[in-house]
C-alpha cells in the first residue's frame, strides 16, 4: 500500500505541531512547505500563555512535555489591566512550577525553536512560496509545482492562500492598529517598564486606545500600542513606519493624555513593527472539500484579545492529526480519510466560533466600551472565567459569581474614584 501523502502550508506554531504528531508514524509521509527562507529570517515577537486543554495538551499529546518545561516561564502568568491613569484594577502575581494557576508563558520564539528542534530537517521545505493552490489541488510554488498528496493542510495564517481555494472569504479589519515595539535589557535600560510589567503582562486600555507590555526571556520588553484607526491609516502617516523616532513622535500625539509611566513604555522602545489587526466573521466555515483543510489562523483568525488563537490552533493540529491516524489505521486509508477530515472540519467549526465569539466580546469591551475598562471590568472578568471554567455557569455559582465581582467592583470604582 502506498503512504498517505500529507503537504502543510506554513510553518508557523499550528503546521509544526501538526507535523509533529504525525512523525514517523506508519503508512504516512508528510511535508511541511515555509516560504520564509530559513528559521530564523525574522524575529518571532512576544510571549504566549498556552492553556491546559488546548495549547498544552497539544504539547503533551506531541510528547514535547519535558522540552516545553525547560522553555516555560511562570513569573510570566503575572497580569496587570489597568487604565490610561495607571490606576490598576487587577494585579495578580506571577507563580512557581507548584503554585502555577496553569496558564504558563512560553516566548513565542522559544515555542518555535522547540518544534523545530523536534522535526527531522529533510521535513521542512523552507523558502517555498506558495501563490496558490488550483482546482487539482497542485500546489504553484515560486519554485515550481508540487503534487499527488492525499490532503494538503493549510497552516499558512491570516492571509491563508489554501483558504482562497475553499472561499472568497476574506479576513475583515477590526478597526484597530498600530505598532509592535521593543525594549531590550529592560530591567536596565527602563526599570520603570520593567516594575510595571511585573515580569508578566500589563494591559492598558481606555478610549478606545491600548498600550500593553509583555516580558520575553531574553529580558526585553514586548510592546503593543494600538488605536482606533481606518483601514488605510498606514497610507495616510507623513512618516515612514519603520522610522522609530517619528514613530514614538506620533504614538506620543496618541498617547498624550496617559500616565507617564505609560508613555514612558514608547519613549524607551525602538524598532517598530506596523500591525493591523484582521480577523474572519465569527462562524465563518467553509464548504468540505475531500483533501484540502484549513488549521490555525488560516480557518479562523481572531484578534488577540482573548489569547486564543495560537491554543485553538495547536487543538486544532491535535485533533486534524487524530483524524488522519485514524484513517492511515483502516483498512481503506484514502476513503477513509475524506470522512475523517470532514468530521474534524465540522468539529473545528464548533471550537472556532466559541472561541470567536469570546474574542469579540473581549475586543468589544476592551476597546470599543464607553468608559471601559472601569465601567466593563466585572463583565470582562466573569466572561473569561466561565469561558475556562464551564462549571461556573450552573444555575446558582454563575449568579453568585456575578453579584459579588460586581459588587466588587462597584465599591473599587467609588472608592477610587
Ligand atoms: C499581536 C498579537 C498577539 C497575539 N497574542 C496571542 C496570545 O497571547 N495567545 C494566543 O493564543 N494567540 C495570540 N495571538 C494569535 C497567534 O499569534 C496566532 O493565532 C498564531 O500565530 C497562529 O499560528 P498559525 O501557525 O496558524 O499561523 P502563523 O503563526 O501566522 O504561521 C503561518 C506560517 O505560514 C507561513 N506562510 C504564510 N503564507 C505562506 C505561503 N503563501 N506559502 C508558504 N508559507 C506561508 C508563514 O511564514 C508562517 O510561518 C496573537 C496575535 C497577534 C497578532
Amino acid at each position: 500500500m502506498s503512504p498517505i501523502r500529507v503537504a502543510i502550508v506554513g510553518a508557523g506554531p499550528t503546521g509544526l505541531t501538526l507535523a509533529r504528531l504525525l512523525l514517523n508514524k506508519p503508512n504516512l509521509e508528510v511535508t511541511v512547505f515555509e516560504s520564509e527562507k530559513s528559521r530564523n529570517i525574522r524575529p518571532q515577537g512576544g510571549t504566549l500563555d498556552l492553556h491546559p486543554d488546548t495549547g498544552l495538551a497539544a504539547l503533551k499529546e506531541a510528547g514535547l512535555w519535558d522540552e516545553f518545561l525547560k522553555n516555560v516561564r511562570y513569573d510570566g502568568e503575572a497580569i496587570t489591566v489597568c487604565d490610561k491613569r495607571l490606576h490598576k484594577f487587577l494585579r495578580v502575581s506571577g507563580t512557581e512550577e507548584g503554585s502555577s494557576r496553569g496558564r504558563p508563558e512560553i516566548d513565542r520564539k522559544a515555542l518555535r525553536e522547540m518544534l523545530l528542534d523536534s522535526l527531522p530537517a529533510e521535513i521542512i521545505i523552507w523558502g517555498c512560496h506558495l501563490r496558490e493552490i488550483d482546482q487539482g489541488h497542485n500546489l504553484i510554488f515560486d519554485h515550481g509545482i508540487e503534487s499527488g498528496f492525499d490532503l494538503v493542510v493549510g497552516a499558512d495564517g491570516a492571509w491563508s492562500k489554501i483558504r482562497k481555494l475553499l472561499s472568497d472569504q476574506k479576513p475583515i479589519y477590526s478597526g484597530l492598529g498600530g505598532y509592535m515595539m521593543n525594549i531590550p535589557n529592560a530591567k536596565e535600560t527602563a526599570p520603570e517598564c520593567y516594575e510595571l510589567t511585573n515580569r508578566g503582562s500589563m494591559f492598558s486600555f481606555s478610549d478606545g486606545r491600548s498600550i500593553c507590555s509583555q516580558q520575553i526571556g531574553d529580558g526585553s520588553l514586548y510592546l503593543l500600542c494600538i488605536s482606533q484607526v481606518s483601514e488605510d491609516w498606514r497610507e495616510k502617516l507623513p512618516h515612514d513606519t519603520h522610522d522609530a523616532e517619528a514613530v514614538k513622535a506620533s504614538l506620543k500625539t496618541v498617547f498624550s493624555d496617559w500616565h507617564p509611566g505609560l508613555q514612558q513604555l514608547i519613549e524607551s522602545a525602538q524598532d517598530p513593527v506596523p500591525h493591523s489587526l484582521y480577523m474572519l466573521p465569527v462562524g465563518w466555515s467553509w464548504e468540505n472539500r475531500s483533501s484540502v483543510t484549513l488549521i490555525g489562523d488560516a480557518a479562523h483568525l481572531m484578534t488577540p484579545f482573548a489569547g486564543e488563537g495560537v491554543n485553538l490552533g495547536m487543538q486544532d493540529a491535535a485533533m486534524l492529526s487524530r483524524a488522519i491516524l485514524k484513517a492511515t489505521n483502516s483498512p481503506d486509508p484514502a476513503t477513509q480519510l475524506a470522512v475523517e477530515v470532514k468530521a474534524f472540519e465540522a468539529d473545528l467549526f464548533v471550537r472556532a466560533e466559541r472561541t470567536a465569539i469570546l474574542t469579540k466580546d473581549m475586543m468589544n469591551y476592551m476597546m470599543f466600551t464607553d468608559g471601559s475598562p472601569r465601567t466593563i471590568v466585572d463583565k470582562f472578568i466573569l466572561r473569561m472565567l466561565t469561558f475556562h471554567d464551564k462549571t461556573l455557569l450552573d444555575y446558582l455559582r454563575y449568579p453568585l459569581l456575578a453579584a459579588l465581582l460586581k459588587s466588587y467592583f462597584f465599591l473599587h470604582n467609588l472608592w477610587y474614584q
